[in-house]
């Protein structure tokens, strides 16, 4: 199965009779299709779009979309989405939003109601003494991040952050023109970065540190010791924004808590961001919210920029974000339980399968196995080297969509997003099994 960059498709994944492909993180010359002749004589796109593209799981969900819609059977353990609803309470606080909506503009920085709700959150998980002036809002953790990737680097500055890492931070520092330095992470050390790792990395003055727990593809969480042990290392380099994605912080099994730097060394407040968005944890992928709490003139930073793009958030997705923030939070509590559950039963199906190892996830829902001991066998005849040429042909003859771990920095691996109706993952499991046992 032919599989590789194509200067004529240019940066997409492609599904064509069993054949798809990740977007090369590759400079183009040109992003377009059209032919050298005719693009010079067009104005041309800014260089930054030469090195944008496309998200490499959109665009494999997308796929897995379609085949189902060409009437495949098809099961998708590829895009992170929660998969469920928020309670009833935050449709109630969206319609009464509506019923005196004022149509206006709000503020850059997010509506009072919307910070004290954020404020009081972030205090249940721990970060206190943060006033209004430390917080600023987006649309989801995404833009956020971007913001804080445009606040916070000139082009050319170094950006650290451990692999596995969710594909969207490489491609904001190659859109930012940031130099990233990725810190191999690998399935023998559980995905986790360990002080040694960090120490050199900041040994290098990176002007960020981008840290995501519960991480998103590995679905790994830093323990309080662990947390303590990086947090001593980010003490000793003054010169370096952190900023935690930490947006699954509510999904943490096994009793391991959620756990942040700054509670153990209070000090690294005055530079470190926490990001957080109500997109997983309620449910509201789709309304689009996220909320950083960090130091002011950051803060601020993030406002201006907004002042700049997208202006506020809708005042009817504010209040739903409000009722969400702070009212019941049964619907997340029990679906952090049934995550749990699904967590163990996708453990279970991998440990029967010869040579595939997958550390354990205690958080998020996504399972990151390391499936190495296939690269070099047959499929059905159809040769397999690599992590897209398994994802693909597992795909074309299973219907199970998985993402290759490539996508995330660690080709030997592929993530499972496990939040399918319970009724589809024990058999898109066991089509997984079936895969593995037919490969020769
Ligand atoms: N950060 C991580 C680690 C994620 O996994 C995601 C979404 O998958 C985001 C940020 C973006 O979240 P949002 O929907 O709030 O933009």
């Amino acid at each position: 199965m032919p599989v590789g960059y194509d200067e004529a498709i240019g940066i997409f994944w492609v599904y064509v009779a069993g054949d798809l492909r990740l977007p090369q993180r590759r400079m183009l010359k040109s992003p377009g299709l059209l032919s050298r002749t005719h693009e010079e004589a067009m104005p041309q796109l800014a260089q930054r779009i030469g090195r944008a593209k496309p998200s490499a799981i959109m665009v494999i969900a997308e796929t897995a979309k379609q085949l189902k819609a060409s009437g495949r059977d098809i099961i998708s353990f590829s895009i992170g989405v929660p998969n469920f609803l928020p309670g009833d309470h935050v449709y109630a606080a969206a319609r009464e939003a509506l019923s005196h909506d004022s149509g206006q503009y709000g503020s850059n920085r997010g509506s009072d109601a919307l910070l004290d709700a954020f404020l009081k959150h972030i205090e249940a998980l721990g970060f206190t003494g943060y006033g209004r002036l430390n917080l600023s809002v987006g649309i989801g953790a995404k833009q956020v991040l971007y913001n804080l990737a445009e606040a916070l680097l000139n082009e050319g500055d170094e950006i650290c952050f451990p692999a596995p890492y969710w594909t969207t931070y490489h491609d904001i520092a190659d859109i930012v023109g940031a130099k990233a330095n990725v810190l191999h992470c690998g399935p023998d050390q559980n995905y986790k970065l360990t002080p040694q790792q960090l120490q050199a990395a900041l040994a290098r003055k990176p002007k960020v540190f981008l840290f995501n727990n519960p991480s998103n593809p590995t679905g790994m969480v830093y323990t309080r010791e662990e947390i303590a042990a990086l947090a001593e290392v980010l003490a000793q380099y003054p010169d370096t924004w952190i900023i935690t994605d930490d947006i699954y912080n509510s999904m943490v099994f096994d009793g391991i808590g959620y756990h942040n730097f700054v509670f153990a060394r209070p000090e690294l407040r005055d530079r470190l961001i926490f990001v957080d968005s109500i997109s997983k944890t309620y449910g509201m992928p789709g309304w689009r919210v996220g909320l950083i709490a960090g130091p002011e003139n950051v803060a601020k930073a993030v406002t201006t920029l907004n002042s700049n793009h997208i202006t506020s958030v809708p005042e009817v997705i504010a209040a739903a974000a409000i009722a969400a923030l702070s009212g019941p939070q049964d619907v997340p509590q029990a679906k952090c339980k049934e995550f749990a559950q699904k967590r163990d039963v996708v453990l279970a199906a991998l440990a029967k399968i010869p040579g595939v190892v997958c550390p354990r996830p205690q958080g998020a829902f996504y399972a990151f196995p390391d499936i190495s001991v296939a690269f070099g066998k047959s499929h059905h005849g159809t040769r397999i080297e690599n992590d897209v040429e398994f994802c693909a042909a597992l795909l074309g003859t299973k219907g199970v969509a998985c993402v290759p771990g490539s996508a995330f920095g660690e080709p030997r691996a592929m993530r499972i997003s496990y939040t399918c109706p319970t009724a589809q993952l024990a058999p898109g499991l066991a089509r997984i099994a079936e895969f593995f046992a037919e490969l020769s």
